[in-house]
């Protein structure tokens, strides 16, 4: 204890812990990843929201209730939550650990994920976690996929089993990029497939993803856990798309 101690006070006095997004020295003791000064440009989604998609509900007093899109179709999962808006200071450190490959960054980013309490959720009654498979292809190019990363942070914090071999991408699914909820639904659909049912079955079922853009491939992967026996599916991600 002492010993780790004292390593982990020489380790931050010569590697100091920086503020993701101006690299300002965080002073001792900080557990945070931003300094003070951008902390409140991250904007957490705190706010009344839909229970079931999440989608937030900026200054409405209404509290939280279902959104057209939920009333009109259920998901396939149960329920979608995010920590912080995808945008300014979070937006460059996902870029930056995602596409520049910065694993420092991602240690940090999901360090904020598992930090975060969902007041309506309890992560800790989960079975597994699961994270949105990369296509081979793209695992290879990138070296990583960042959904594991995050999955282990959550893992880790709430001692859940994070498995990455029950859900499996079948296609090397066409950039998301650029398309709407309709396109982006049909280029996902059938390009995910979930191990054999015993893994599966009657359990309660976290996938992680860095961002949330409108559901699309989230859904499409409920939809693979479910059919292969999953009671439950509950999207936990970094950011969401404003
Ligand atoms: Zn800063
Ligand atoms: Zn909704």
């Amino acid at each position: 204890m002492i010993a780790g101690g004292f390593f982990s006070e020489i380790s931050d006095a010569l590697f100091p812990p920086l503020c993701l997004a101006c690299t300002k020295v965080l002073p001792g003791g900080d557990e945070g990843i931003f300094c003070e000064k951008c902390r409140p440009l991250v904007r957490f989604l705190t706010q009344s929201h839909c229970p079931v998609c999440g989608a937030v509900y900026p200054d409405s007093p209404a509290g939280d209730h279902l959104c057209g899109r939920c009333l009109e179709k259920h998901p396939d999962y149960d329920t979608a939550r995010a920590v912080c808006a995808y945008e300014g200071v979070v937006l460059d450190a996902i870029h930056r650990f995602k596409y520049g490959r910065d694993l420092t960054v991602g240690a940090a980013l999901a360090r904020l994920l598992a930090d975060f309490r969902f007041p309506d959720i309890d992560l800790g009654s989960f079975d597994l976690i699961v994270p949105v498979p990369l296509h081979l292809q793209r695992l290879r190019d990138r070296g990583f996929n960042q959904a594991l990363v995050l999955a282990c942070a959550l893992g880790k914090k709430y001692a859940v089993e994070v498995d990455f071999s029950v859900l499996k991408r079948k296609d090397p699914t066409l950039s998301q990029t650029g398309l709407d909820k309709k396109e982006r639904s049909r280029n996902v659909r059938g390009s995910f497939c979930a191990a054999p049912a015993e893994k599966l079955l009657e359990k309660k079922v976290i996938i992680t993803d860095d961002v949330y853009t409108t559901g699309a491939t989230i859904n499409e992967c409920a939809k693979t856990l479910k059919k292969a026996g999953a009671a439950s599916v509950a999207a936990i991600t970094l950011a969401r798309v404003p």
